[in-house]
């Protein structure tokens, strides 16, 4: 295939001879030709060698976005067929149908296929195409989604943070299909209505779900917080797991109505549960000084740190949450703290925590170590993918 080319620096070809799948615009020496935004050009080294293949975006810091590095697998329908075919067996080997009928079905650059998310709620199918490169090949990836899902309904929310450093303008709407119906899923036993124009991400946190689990099963008996409660997911994780009661905090008021419609939809006492439109940093000092205490706190908080930039401000949000919330936990309670943060390590965030715990005067004991469901696969050659860590801990 003749493409334009996109010659690194000499040296700087070790990252992609290690499989990470981003060139740097510090990295490129010169491109020959001239290459439209998410055109493939054919990454080589200094010596003129092939590396990869990659969609070109010079709008970015990260100046292309490798497909392949193979020869062979050049970037097309055919390639791509193949990565979204191969990313469902993963889901379907890993991901128990019996469990939820909401998914992750591809997970981006860890399932080689950069810049593209595509999540499952039953009959639709919610997609970002966040890559100039995915824009370039929009139309043949839908046609290979719908064909490869079967989803009667695609939704179009390609509008994050990410796109517009692609130089992409934002866009939403449907692809296929409408919202002649709301779109429902069901995790775990518990039923939920998604807003997929409306919602954060693609209307749910799919990738809370193995941890949704666990404070289910952790939850009887306990008097429960959960901060950050968006839809509600971790709440009503923690009621049908026969908590005694479920103090739920968001900032959103519209996330807090759809909470409130998700515990209608289900058979759960609704009595056990209140929810608080509030700002977490300050209702956690206002919790403590009214003497409040809970036996299972969950801290899910937005994204602090995007970036590794953003790690110092995105600590100080953190070691603030968590030693306050500390602060309001019984003896023999539990802490699942979590960051999404892809600028704070799994290292900085659990230094981050044991600093709130002993400022708090709260000794602790790491039970377990949290971490995204397996439809957010992890690449060990890209660890950016692994965003989401969490923690759970136990006060003794
Ligand atoms: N735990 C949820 C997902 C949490 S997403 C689940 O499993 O579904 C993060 C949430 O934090 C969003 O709903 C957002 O509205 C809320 N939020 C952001 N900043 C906040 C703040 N300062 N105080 C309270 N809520 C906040």
């Amino acid at each position: 295939m003749s493409a334009p080319d996109l010659r690194l620096k000499a040296g700087r070809e070790r990252s992609l001879k290690r499989r990470h799948p981003w060139v740097f615009s510090g990295a490129v020496e010169e491109i020959v030709g001239n290459p439209r935004s998410g055109e493939t050009v054919r990454v080589c080294g200094a010596d003129g060698k092939f590396l990869a293949w990659a969609a070109y975006s010079p709008a970015s810091q990260i100046r292309a976005r490798v497909w392949s590095f193979d020869e062979a697998d050049v970037p097309g329908p055919k390639l791509f067929d193949r990565r979204v075919d191969a990313a469902l067996a993963r889901r379907r080997a890993q991901v128990s149908g019996e469990t939820t009928n909401a998914m992750r079905l591809v997970h981006g650059e860890s399932d080689g296929l950069p810049g593209l998310i595509a999540d499952r709620y039953d009959d639709a199918l919610v997609v970002q195409f966040l890559s100039a490169g995915c824009e370039e090949w929009r139309d043949a990836l839908i046609e290979i989604l719908r064909k490869r899902t079967g989803c009667a309904r695609i939704y179009e929310r390609s509008d994050t943070d990410a796109r517009e450093l692609e130089g992409q303008p934002a866009r939403s709407g449907w692809i296929l299909g409408s919202a002649a119906a709301p779109l429902r899923m069901v995790e775990h036993g518990i039923e939920y209505e998604v807003d997929p124009a409306g919602g954060q991400k693609t209307g749910f946190f799919l990738d809370q779900r193995d941890n949704r689990l666990r404070v289910k099963q952790l939850a009887a008996g306990r008097e429960v917080l959960d901060c950050f409660c968006y839809t509600g997911g971790f709440a009503l994780s923690a009621l049908s797991g026969g908590a005694r009661s479920v103090l739920a905090i968001d900032s959103s008021a519209q996330a807090l109505a759809r909470a409130g419609r998700n515990l209608a939809l289900n058979d759960l006492a609704p009595g056990r549960v209140e929810w608080l439109e509030a700002d977490v940093f300050q209702a956690l000092r206002r919790l403590h000084r009214d003497g409040r205490g809970f036996d299972l706190i969950v801290l899910d908080p937005p994204k602090f740190a995007p970036t590794a930039k953003d790690a110092a401000r995105a600590a100080r949000g953190y070691k603030d949450i968590n030693l306050n919330a500390l602060r309001l936990l019984r003896a023999g309670g539990l802490l699942a703290t979590f960051s999404c943060s892809g600028g704070v390590s799994p290292e900085l965030f659990q230094k981050i925590v044991a600093g709130a715990a002993a400022d708090a005067g709260a000794p602790l004991l790491l039970r377990e170590r949290l971490r995204a469901a397996a439809d957010h696969p992890v690449r060990i050659e890209f660890p950016e993918g692994e965003y989401l860590k969490g923690l759970l801990l136990e006060r003794n």
